[in-house]
């Protein structure tokens, strides 16, 4: 059967497309362990391919999810982008809807995205110099690991700064994706 589209729906499909193209190679905030801890498999996704595609599942309770930053990221592009999970289709950050509504242009969006990152890079740079080095957890839980730990009195005063600036630094940076990227 041959199914007419109207054009104005194509038109916004490749806007929109062109959108993703653009971004989300340049951001990677919501595969890369920034903007979420893991992601839940839904109705319908085949964990098996998926497992056999290279993502890294976990029973989570009931239900079935991958941690990030995910096993599938290479740090710019999603490796398994044609089978990728529901979820991983459905989400559209709250950046990106703006942009798809018209809201924001593209290098307006840009622009936030290197603002996120450069926030995220300093999170990463500090938990990194405070001792967190597992690589494979998201950053929110290597943050939380650090700010665990107990204050050493004896601790330089570099160390007590260093800190200081991580609390800093992640309030920064929450409110920055809050304001641009929650949906
Ligand atoms: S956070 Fe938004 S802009 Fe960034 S990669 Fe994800 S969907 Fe794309
Ligand atoms: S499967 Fe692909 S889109 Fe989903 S989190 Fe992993 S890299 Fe990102």
């Amino acid at each position: 059967m041959f199914i007419r589209i109207h054009p104005w729906f194509n038109l916004v499909v490749t806007r929109n497309n062109d959108a993703i193209a653009r971004l989300c190679p340049a951001c990677g905030l919501c595969c890369n362990g920034v903007l979420f801890g893991d992601v839940e498999l839904q109705r319908g996704d085949d964990a098996k391919q998926l497992a056999g595609l290279g993502v890294d599942l976990f029973r989570k309770g009931r239900k079935t999810a991958f941690p990030q930053p995910c096993s599938c990221f290479d740090g710019r592009l999603c490796g398994i982008y044609a089978d990728r999970p529901k979820q991983c289709r459905a989400f559209e950050c709250g950046l990106l809807r703006r942009v798809h509504a018209g809201k924001l242009t593209a290098g307006a969006a840009l622009k936030t995205i290197a603002e996120a990152r450069r926030s995220a890079e300093v999170v990463l740079r500090l938990v990194r110099e405070l001792g967190s080095a597992d690589e494979a957890k998201p950053l929110n839980q290597r943050y939380a690991e650090v700010a665990a730990q107990p204050i050493d009195m004896s601790a330089s005063t570099a160390e007590v700064e260093r800190r200081g600036e991580l609390m800093m630094a992640v309030a920064k940076l929450v409110q920055f994706l809050e304001r641009n990227f929650r949906t």
